[in-house]
């Protein structure tokens, strides 16, 4: 933090379940050659998942260890029982390039990274919530009983009301991806001063 030009800049992509994240941090990473922040979970790898990819896999007991020792900038208990945080050794070892950072955290993470690094950018991706659900329905179906969609939807709207602690949103509308993603591009450009077509 000492040497701020040094640093490559930071930019939380964030937003509720269903809503595309995954392939607009996948389409920002090849634009811009990003580099993303490894967060720590406790869930399980789902099929074509591995070690880093997209989380460092650890059981909650080495979890709360690495809270009680402080590896953690952030940290917290997801809707679906597991932990999810990021460390500082990846946080800054993302700071100290001269890449562009992607840290994908859901909406009580980006309220402490902010505190901790103020100049941090958070993009929240959005959708209307009908897009959502159906979203969910059609991805999680070996899951999306009446309760856990329930559970799912209130979850979303709990994050839609925190809106205010981001610095830009992005609408992700059905069919309309790729424009999401020109939005995001044009936001990191612009704030990381990067001049690519
Ligand atoms: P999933 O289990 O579907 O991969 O992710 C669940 C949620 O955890 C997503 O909303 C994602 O943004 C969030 N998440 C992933 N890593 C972190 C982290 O290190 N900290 C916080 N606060 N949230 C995280």
């Amino acid at each position: 933090m000492e040497d701020k030009q040094k640093r490559g800049k930071l930019f939380i992509i964030s937003g509720p379940a269903g809503v595309g994240k995954k392939a607009i941090i996948e389409g920002v990473k090849k634009i811009f050659d990003a580099q993303r922040i490894i967060t720590t979970s406790t869930r399980k790898p789902r099929p074509g998942e591995s070690e880093g990819d997209p989380y460092y896999f650890i059981s909650k007991k080495e979890f709360k260890d690495k809270i009680k020792k402080g590896d953690f900038i952030e940290w917290a208990l997801e809707m679906n029982g597991n932990y999810y945080g990021g460390t500082k050794e990846e946080v800054e070892k993302v700071l100290n390039s001269d890449r562009i950072g992607i840290w994908e955290i859901e909406y009580k993470g980006v309220i402490s990274a902010k505190k901790t690094f103020p100049e941090i950018i958070a993009i929240l991706i959005n959708a209307p919530l009908d897009s959502l659900e159906k979203r969910i329905r059609s991805r999680d179906t070996d899951r999306a009983t009446e309760e856990y969609m329930k559970e799912r939807m209130d979850y979303n709207k709990e994050w839609l009301k925190n809106k205010d602690i981001y610095d830009y949103e992005v609408m992700n509308y059905d069919d309309k991806q790729d424009k999401a993603l020109a939005q995001v591009a044009d936001i990191i450009k612009k704030e990381a001063n990067i001049d690519k077509n």
